[in-house]
Parts: C-alpha cells; sequence; structure tokens
C-alpha cells in the first residue's frame, strides 16, 4: 500500500518479489513495524514471471527488533515482561501439548485417541516440552505384553532413547491406597489403568531425563539419594533399587502424589522441582 503514510522501509519492498522459499521472509514478513498495512501475496511462477520476475531487495532493510516474525516462528513469552503472580498463571494456562513427531517421535501400539490422550498427560503435567523437542522419546510403544520384562509395567532404553509401556495392565496394578513409603511402585497408586499406565510413563521418563541430564547433575542427585536413603524415605519398593529407580520414582510421585510427596520428602521434592525448572 503506497500513501503518504507508507514507511520507507514498506515503500522499499512494494512490488518485490522473491521466491517462497527464500530466508529473507524470516526477516520481512509483514507487519514490519507499527502500524504495518503491507501483506504478501503468493504467484504462481508464471505471474512472477509477468511482473518481471524476481526482484533485487532494496539497500539498507532495516526492520525494528520483535517484528517481521514469519508466520512458522514460535511465539515464546517473556517472562521479565509480566508480573510473577500473572506469568505463574499464564504457565498454567499455556498447557503443553506432547505432540507425536516433535517430543515423542513415533508411536507404536493400538490405543484409542482417548486413552493416548489420557496417557500423555502424565508428561504434558512436566512441562518439559521445550526440553523434549530436543531431546525427544524416539518411539513409544503401548504393547499388551512386554515379552522380556517379567512383572514390569514399562521400560526404557537408552541406547535407542524408547519407551515401553504394558497397556492394558493386570488386574491389581492399580488403585492401591496405601501411602508413599508403603507402595510396591508409585503407578500402583494411580486411580486407574489409564493413570497407572501415564505414572509408569513418567517413571519410564525419569530414566530419559537422567540419562540425559547425568553430566551436570548426577552428583548432586546422588548425594540427595543417599541421604534419602539414610532417613529411610524411599516412596516405594521400586525406589529401593538404585539411584536410577530412586529418580524416575520419586519424579513420578512428584508429579502425580505433589502434596503427599512434598510431606514424605520435603527436600527430594524440592530438588525435582528445581531440576525441572532449569530445563524449562
Ligand atoms: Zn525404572
Amino acid at each position: 500500500m503506497l500513501d503518504s503514510g507508507t514507511t520507507p522501509i514498506c515503500r522499499g519492498l512494494n512490488g518485490v518479489i522473491r521466491p517462497a522459499d527464500d530466508p529473507i521472509w524470516e526477516r520481512i514478513y509483514p507487519p514490519n513495524h507499527f502500524g504495518c498495512r503491507a501483506g504478501v501475496r503468493s504467484l504462481t511462477a508464471r505471474e512472477a514471471e509477468a511482473r518481471g520476475g524476481v526482484s533485487p531487495l532494496p539497500p539498507g532493510l532495516e526492520v525494528p527488533p520483535g517484528f517481521a516474525r514469519p508466520p512458522t516462528a514460535r511465539w515464546e513469552p517473556d517472562p521479565a515482561k509480566y508480573p510473577p503472580e500473572l506469568w505463574e498463571a499464564l504457565q498454567g494456562k499455556l498447557a503443553e501439548r506432547i505432540e507425536i513427531g516433535r517430543e515423542i517421535l513415533e508411536l507404536r501400539g493400538r490405543v484409542s485417541a482417548r486413552e493416548k490422550d489420557q496417557i500423555l498427560r502424565g508428561l504434558e503435567g512436566l512441562r518439559l516440552s521445550r526440553w523434549m523437542e530436543q531431546n525427544p522419546i524416539r518411539t513409544l510403544e503401548i504393547a499388551s505384553n512386554l515379552a522380556q520384562t517379567r512383572n514390569r509395567m514399562g521400560d526404557y532404553d537408552r541406547l535407542t532413547q524408547s519407551i515401553r509401556l504394558l497397556y492394558p495392565r493386570p488386574e491389581g496394578s492399580w488403585a492401591d491406597e496405601k501411602p508413599l513409603g508403603q507402595l510396591r511402585a508409585v503407578s500402583t497408586k494411580g486411580s486407574s489403568a489409564l493413570q497407572a499406565a501415564a505414572i509408569t510413563l513418567v517413571h519410564e521418563f525419569g530414566h530419559h531425563l537422567y540419562e540425559a541430564m547425568r553430566e551436570e547433575t548426577e552428583n548432586r542427585l546422588f548425594a540427595r539419594y543417599i541421604q534419602a536413603k539414610k532417613e529411610g524415605r524411599f516412596v516405594s519398593l521400586r525406589a529401593r533399587d538404585g539411584v536410577l529407580e530412586w529418580f524416575s520414582e520419586s519424579l513420578a510421585a512428584h508429579r502425580f502424589f505433589r502434596r503427599d510427596f512434598r510431606k514424605f520428602d520435603p527436600a527430594t521434592s524440592a530438588m525435582i522441582e528445581d531440576v525441572l525448572a532449569r530445563l524449562r
């Protein structure tokens, strides 16, 4: 649009034709400034040819910061721009979606959309989707039997960074009402088979997280584990099987039974919250 209100940026760009895959769109996609009325129109190759073909860019293109975000760019809110209470509320509203193809590259197995959503909800609650995009689960396999692992509800393979989850689960592997500390595994406290599977998924994800954080965080986690052992604060029987199981069980308890877990083992609960916050 050309009139007396047209800025130098847009005057220079008027009529410019560039290929759709030109990286320049990352820098000049309108709005390019406050009150920008410019638009982009797509042309077929023949239409572009009829208008003289691809044109050179005007010299000295400077778009003010914050503008010219192409439609493919992801919006990330800036915490510095919000009061702390609002920021907290916003975080809740931005409830994350774990997507197959992004945070989890591939889903195998037959589950309905509803079952899938409920199983993934556990991971969504960790709010690590950004971290997971960089460190995705390669395959999540939901299987009705896990041949090699008797008595297991899931497993994590660190070589392939893949998780297998048993679902449907055998009777008696959920709805255990015992308190934290007296459970066989945290997942057995799930109120339904689906929630139990969601808890197991967070447990297996804990192994994935531990592997990825090993270098920076292992000493800290291990020190806390030794302390928990001294204090006899093992959230479940499974958590006694070493630092890896302890971390995964604690993560699952922190995610699903946060209030109880905070009472049961405040130091571990606080440490986990801190570890997660650093990754977000
Ligand atoms: Zn485990």
